[in-house]
């Protein structure tokens, strides 16, 4: 770790500068220590930054698509080639166990460009022709202009992909904002950044939501703001952003219902929600959290779900084997012992594994699944964001759907069946940006990731990505 040397500094206009605001200790939450220390940006560096990114974008959004392709192809080669080091610092910087970074994201994260790269060049749209006679029209597909893009701390690389790909594939400039707990990744992605784009196309500033994120999206030059976070950061984002009428594009927090029918292949669900619950600890808007057993299986479900449960591995991102890191913070970990205490306080539920912090240095908290939880319990409807599974059970595919509707959040879901014809209705029938089938969690660059109700509605990676990123304008000629 000694020889890992961790960048600091805000890149703007193709320099790097470091920040003139406050001071923030950055934290290895394995540890609990500080692994370094950076000023976050002034507000005159948040204007500085957006004022970059709005000279280069009367030429960036010229350069054609091919040119955009090519330089998002050299920063995927550049991530792939230096994948040890960044799996590194996002493993010390999020306690993610090093293989799991190294073997799962990194490659994910070079995807999205390389599929960006691909997709900027196939663009398609409605045809032109002569709708009124004697006018012809064509439908303009065009770059918005400067986005904020504001990320959160739990996949920071990847989340800076999956926001800079598709804007900048559009032909839009960024201004983006990691997340103040984890910006390491995003400050060496800046490195290669600066290497392969012009100046001021993509723009990095540091710091925290009130001080930095707050003044960067009220900019007047700022035409859309992304962000990916916390429900109610979204609600904060969309206020302000109506005052200049400014697109949004949020992926906010989730409560994947899981329904585990009793023609399922238990063993195999078992399997598989034992990584799909428990994945980063937890920390995932996706995660398999609300479990719905059909009640002739679920006694057993419990009794074996659990006993998988207590076998994950948790540990230091480069203990052998682990399966599992800790929390990202001392506050999340609290937040998360909070939500199972009032859980264990609660007559009918039971802890059948885990529901305590571990005793070691760092925010570990062991996996833990509850049972017996009832549609109206806190556990059931609010997001933990933590290694925190809950089971309810349920009679017949109608309560089935009613229970798994019945929910704020409309991210992700899952149906466990070997039956086609129930997994087809529970598809048609469930109110979620995803449904999958006997599996959870499983993204490619290729189809959306984004939700419904207070999930948000902007739809990250694939083609739609490049609409949300993009304006459609009609062109008519009278001929
Ligand atoms: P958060 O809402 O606390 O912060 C997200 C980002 O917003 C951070 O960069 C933060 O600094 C910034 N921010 C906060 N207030 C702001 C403001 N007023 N103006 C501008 N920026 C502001 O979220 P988090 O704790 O970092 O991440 C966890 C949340 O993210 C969870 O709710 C999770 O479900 C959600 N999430 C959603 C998806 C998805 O794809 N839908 C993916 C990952 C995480």
């Amino acid at each position: 770790m000694d020889s890992i040397k961790l960048h600091n500094q805000l890149l703007i206009d193709g320099s790097f500068v470091t920040g003139e605001g406050e001071l923030e200790d950055i934290i290895n939450p394995a540890t609990g220590k500080t692994l370094l220390q950076l000023h976050e940006a002034s507000i005159e560096q948040v204007v500085l930054a957006v004022e970059a990114a709005e000279r280069a974008f009367a030429k960036w959004s010229k350069v054609v698509p091919r040119e955009r392709a090519t330089m998002l192809l050299a920063l995927a080669d550049k991530i792939e080639q230096n994948g040890p080091l960044l799996a590194r610092l996002e493993s010390l910087n999020c306690g993610k166990p090093y293989l799991s970074a190294l073997n799962d994201e990194i490659p994910a994260i070079a995807d999205v460009f390389r599929y960006f790269a691909g997709a900027a060049r196939n663009m398609s749209g409605s045809a032109a022709g002569e709708y009124l006679a004697g006018h012809t029209s064509m439908i303009r597909r065009d770059p918005i202009g400067v986005v904020a893009s504001i990320a959160p701390w739990n996949y920071p690389l990847m989340m800076a992909a999956w926001k800079l790909a598709p804007a900048l594939a559009a032909g839009n400039t960024c201004v983006l904002k990691p997340s103040e707990q984890t910006p390491l990744t995003t400050l060496q992605l800046a490195h290669y950044i600066a290497e392969i784009f012009p100046p001021g196309v993509v723009n990095i500033v540091l710091g925290r939501g009130q001080t930095v994120g707050a003044p960067l999206i009220t900019q007047p030059q700022v035409r859309m703001i992304s962000v990916t976070g916390d429900v109610s950061t979204g609600q904060r984002i969309l206020e302000s952003a109506s005052n200049g009428m400014k697109r949004t594009h949020l992926e906010l927090g989730g409560k994947a219902p899981v329904v585990i029918f009793k023609d399922a292949d238990v063993a195999e669900a078992i399997e598989g929600l034992r990584t799909f619950g428990y994945y980063n600890a937890g920390q995932d808007c996706t995660a398999a959290c609300r479990l719905y057993v059909e009640k002739k299986i679920y006694d057993k479900f419990v009794a074996d779900f659990s006993a998988a449960v207590s076998t994950i591995k948790v540990g230091a991102p480069d203990d052998e084997g682990v399966e599992m890191g800790p929390l990202i913070s001392e506050r999340q970990r609290g937040r998360v012992a909070s939500f199972v205490q009032r859980a264990a306080d609660t007559a009918h539920m039971e802890i059948t594994c885990g529901g305590k912090s571990l005793d070691r240095d760092g925010f570990f908290y062991a996996p833990t699944v509850i049972a017996h939880a009832r549609q109206e319990d806190e556990i059931v409807r609010r997001e933990v964001f933590g290694p925190v599974v809950s089971i309810t059970p349920f009679n017949g595919i109608d309560e089935a759907i009613k229970l798994a509707n019945d929910s704020d959040f409309g991210l992700a879901s899952s149906v466990w069946t070997q039956n086609v014809s129930k997994a087809m209705r529970m598809a048609a029938e469930l109110q979620y940006g995803c449904t999958w089938v006997n599996t959870h969690f499983m993204l490619v660059s290729e189809m959306p990731h984004g939700g419904m109700k207070k999930s948000g509605y902007g739809k990250d990676m694939s083609s739609y990505s490049l609409d949300d990123y993009s304006l459609i304008r009609h062109v008519m000629i009278k001929n």
